[in-house]
């Protein structure tokens, strides 16, 4: 396995990076324009840090709240983070060919498909076609925080995050580096209005 250098190649060292630039994205104080010369100073071989897996929302632009640059991190979007096995492979290979140490699910508050997950056990209307599939992967989330609860919502995006971050910690290619040490899998939320990452389970 090749190492992803830009952050150390450790777990650890791949968080701090990541979170520091979140922390400069929220101060206003971020270091990387997105200018045509980082793009040509990324333009060699890749060695990407991080990988993070987040929603669609246009809401939440993973690039711009970690204020990364070119070449930096990995981004995989899909409704609701759900997992299949495009974005299993995606990782794997990002872990596994690129030397990534961290993977990174980021949930946000007031997630859409999560709400449609929740509409759904609710009205008992399952949606059509492929948006079905977003619905059956959150609906897990949804009864455990509890359909009855006011706060079902909220407490649904918290525990889809953390089921999705088990789910990758066994996953067959991830969980020997996983229990290693090599490679963490974190799970973290998204402020929508201040802009802040926060850890669900800060090491
Ligand atoms: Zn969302």
């Amino acid at each position: 396995m090749t190492q992803g250098r830009q952050a150390g190649g450790t777990p650890r060292a791949a968080l701090a990076e990541l979170l520091a630039g979140n922390r400069r994205f929220v101060s206003g104080q971020p270091v990387h324009g997105h200018d045509v010369t980082a793009a040509a100073a990324a333009s060699g071989d890749q060695q990407p840090y991080a990988v993070v897996l987040g929603c669609i929302d246009s809401r939440v632009p993973l690039e711009a709240i970690f204020d990364q640059t070119f070449g930096a991190i990995c981004v995989i979007r899909t409704g609701g983070h759900v997992l299949d096995r495009a974005v299993r492979g995606s990782i794997e290979f990002v872990v596994g060919q690129l030397g990534v140490p961290l993977v990174m699910v980021l949930g946000h508050e007031r997630c859409g498909a999560v709400g449609a997950a929740v509409d759904a056990l609710r009205t008992g209307q399952r949606p059509g076609g492929s948006l079905a599939h977003l619905v059956d992967e959150i609906a897990p989330a949804v009864v455990e925080a509890g359909l009855d609860d006011p706060a079902v919502h909220p407490l649904a995006i918290r525990r889809h995050v953390r089921r999705t971050v088990h789910t990758l910690r066994h996953d067959a290619a991830l969980a020997e580096p996983v229990a290693a040490g090599r490679v963490a899998v974190v799970g973290s939320l998204y402020d929508l209005a201040t802009g802040e990452v926060a850890l669900l389970d800060p090491p």
